[in-house]
C-alpha cells in the first residue's frame, strides 16, 4: 500500500467495502494499471488494462478500453479520480460507467468539455468537433446514479 492509497483510504474512512447492487457496484479507491497478466505494475508504456484498488487492499479488475476507461489514461484523472461505478460482469471484471472525484460534499464527475462546441465526452484526446483541447472538468452528481 502507498502512501498515497493510505491516505485515501482514511479520507475515504468508513467505506471499506464496496458497496454491491446487483451487478451494480460503487467503487471507492484509487486507480492501479495492470500489466498483462493482470497484476499490480507501475502506470508506464500502453496503459491498456486498469485496475481500481478498494481501501481493503481489493484490486477490481476493469474491462479494458472503447469504454470510459480510457479516461484513466490521463494522468490528471488517475490522480484525481477516486469513485467509479460501474457493472460487474460474470467474468468479475467492472465495466465503468463513470469516474467521479469524491471527498467533502457531493461525488464530482469527471469529464472532459469544449466550450467552443459545447460538447462533453469521456474520451481523452482533441475535441471530436472542433480537434481542439478539451478541458477536463468536475461537476457535481446527486447521488452514485443518475
Ligand atoms: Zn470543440
Amino acid at each position: 500500500m502507498t502512501p498515497g492509497i493510505a491516505l485515501i483510504a482514511l479520507f475515504l474512512g468508513m467505506t471499506a467495502a464496496p458497496a454491491v447492487d446487483g451487478a451494480r457496484v460503487v467503487l471507492n479507491g484509487t486507480a492501479v494499471c495492470l500489466d498483462a497478466a493482470g497484476g499490480v505494475a507501475p502506470c508506464r508504456a500502453a496503459l491498456e488494462r486498469f485496475g481500481w484498488e478498494t481501501p481493503d487492499g481489493v484490486v477490481h479488475r476493469l474491462a479494458r478500453a472503447e469504454s470510459i476507461v480510457t479516461m484513466l489514461r490521463d494522468p490528471r484523472v488517475r490522480e484525481r479520480a477516486n469513485q467509479v461505478t460501474g457493472l460487474r460482469g460474470v467474468t468479475g471484471e467492472v465495466e465503468v460507467v463513470s469516474i467521479r472525484a469524491a471527498g467533502d460534499g457531493p461525488a464530482r464527475e469527471l469529464f472532459y468539455f469544449c466550450a467552443v462546441c459545447n460538447v462533453r465526452s469521456y474520451s481523452p484526446g482533441p475535441c471530436p468537433c472542433c480537434r481542439g483541447e478539451m478541458d477536463l472538468r468536475e461537476e457535481p452528481v446527486e447521488g452514485p446514479w443518475r
